[in-house]
């Protein structure tokens, strides 16, 4: 393409409005499991690339956990040459097509953005990220990874999990010369992205696509391996040969509501719920897998989970898809967009309401959620306003499905079989900065550090970790 710099001065890009992205229409969606988000075409990127101001202490790239390179590859979309976006972004960024499409960047480098903080909207670095992901899947000349320039290293690296921190790591290492199998419970790679987050965010033949990029750097990935069952830890650093182990195996164990009637037949967790639709294709008429359908469904939480459940039962059929949550739109967790979609498809928010019970029929099936009315008091330890049930406030809500998405914590199946590895109080794994464990040559990070978070920040701990692996096998290497 060529490179004539055809970008105007800055007072004109601050006249050029933020460019939206089409999205699929509300009502045909709300029945379909296709993507929403539609993307930019070229015209679109190249326009919304030069509201950038190209600062030269770009404020966006602090924002990011995995500090890409922005101003450059923004650049680059702005002047046509989205071969040359690529290659900037593609060298701090193995998941491009993933983080472009789930970060919440509204909370991350855009919430940095010079331009945002000058009165007007961010540059729509996200919308920008995945239009360049997109461009070079579909050019297939340029390789999501670039090869590895070093040397081959001696050492192999096991990872556990095949989330965003475990691809993350995985990648970085496979460049810097190192073995790596990635050791995934699943059948499927990719942890969240593929059994968390449904089709119509995220669509599976992306994280496909940028898996198949990792496997042809060399990074080997083998399913349907249970850390802590199959293999432990010490086998793997034993007689398995591994010089170090990074363990990215996620937050994956539901937290229940607590209340009468959690046993009563119709009752999911979201955490069951949506791996049955994304991962086992329940949605699909030629699937094996069983998952109930009803009129009226209700999720409580307001988290990125609640939203996917929620949307994801009215896309299986539900007249009234409902969201149920303590707190009021204000504190809820989940992504901006996420929330304003599920608004345009129908999802009905049910606010500053806890469920107090589940009522059952007869026979044991779910009939309605019995809520009380709360009001919000001081901040709590989360910062968020306290909830506090308000007396005789109590009312039915009728439904035949309920979906607790309270969120995850810690699965103890890796640590209980690893007793030399410091957890605390909550059942996460315990590091230093760099993601070391109290345990020699074993490393972890995402969510089994951090509690339940965001890829992103999944995959900047997967990029800071797989530099101290490096660091320290190096150090531990013997000169030949
Ligand atoms: C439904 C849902 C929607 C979300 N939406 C968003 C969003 O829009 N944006 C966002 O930024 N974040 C979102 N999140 C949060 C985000 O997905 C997580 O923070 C992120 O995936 C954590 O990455 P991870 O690599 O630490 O773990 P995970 O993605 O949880 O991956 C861990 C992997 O380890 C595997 N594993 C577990 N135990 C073992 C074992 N013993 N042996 C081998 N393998 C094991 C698991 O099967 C899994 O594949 C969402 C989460 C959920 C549940
Ligand atoms: S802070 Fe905003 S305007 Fe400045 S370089 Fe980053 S994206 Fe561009």
């Amino acid at each position: 393409m060529n490179d004539t710099p055809i970008k105007p001065k800055a007072a004109e890009r601050m006249k050029i409005p933020r460019q939206a992205m089409d999205a699929r229409n509300a009502v045909a969606r709300s029945a379909s499991f296709a993507e929403v988000n539609l993307g930019f075409v070229e015209q679109v990127a190249m326009m919304e690339a030069r509201r950038c101001l190209d600062c030269k202490d770009a404020k966006c790239v602090g924002g990011c956990p995995v500090a890409i390179d922005i101003p450059a590859f923004i650049d680059r979309v702005a002047v046509g040459d989205f071969a040359g976006a690529a290659d900037v972004l593609l060298r701090d960024n193995a998941l491009p097509g993933i983080s472009g499409r789930v970060c919440p960047q509204e909370k991350q480098c855009e919430a940095k953005c010079i331009r945002g903080n000058k009165g007007g909207d961010p540059v729509a670095i996200g919308y920008l990220e995945r239009f360049v992901a997109d461009w070079a899947r579909e050019h297939g000349d340029r390789r999501l990874c670039p090869p590895p320039k070093c040397e081959k290293k001696a050492e192999n690296v096991a990872i556990v999990g095949s989330g965003p921190a475990g691809l993350t790591a995985a990648g970085e290492l496979a460049k810097r010369g190192y073995g790596v199998t990635v050791f995934e419970a699943l059948h499927e790679a990719g942890g969240v992205l593929v059994y968390g987050i449904p089709e119509f965010r995220l669509p599976k033949s992306i994280v496909r696509g940028e898996v198949e990029s990792l496997q042809k750097l060399g990074v080997e990935i083998e399913t349907n391996v249970v850390i802590g069952r199959t293999y432990t830890i010490d086998q793997l650093l034993g007689e398995m040969g591994f010089s170090a182990v990074f363990i990215a195996n996620g937050a994956g164990l539901p937290m229940f509501l607590n209340i009468p009637g959690e046993n009563l037949k119709g009752v999911y967790s979201a955490n069951e719920y949506l791996t049955r639709i994304n991962l086992m294709k329940a949605y699909d008429p030629n699937s094996s897998t069983p998952v109930m359908r009803a009129k009226e469904v209700v999720v409580v939480g307001g988290g990125n989970t609640a939203m996917d459940a929620v949307r994801v039962a009215r896309r299986l059929g539900a007249e009234r898809a409902m969201l149920v949550y303590r707190r009021s739109r204000a504190e809820m967790p989940a992504r901006i967009e996420e929330v304003l979609h599920a608004e345009e498809e129908g999802i009905i928010f049910e606010m500053l309401a806890d469920p107090a019970e589940i009522l059952g029929d007869d026979g044991g099936w779910v009939r309605a959620v019995r809520c009380v009315r709360v009001q919000l008091g001081e901040p709590d330890a989360s910062g968020r306003r306290k909830p506090t049930r308000i007396a005789g406030s109590e009312f039915e809500i009728p439904c035949q499905i309920v979906i607790s998405a309270l969120g995850t914590r810690a699965n103890p199946l890796l640590t209980q079989t690893t007793p030399d590895l410091k957890t605390n109080q909550w059942g996460y794994i315990v590091t230093d900065e760099n993601g070391m464990t109290s345990k020699g040559g074993v490393f972890a990070g995402g969510d089994i550090v951090r509690g339940a978070a965001t890829v992103i920040l999944a995959m900047g701990d997967g990029k800071k970790t797989a530099g101290a692996i490096d660091r320290y096998l190096s150090l531990n290497r013997r000169p030949t």
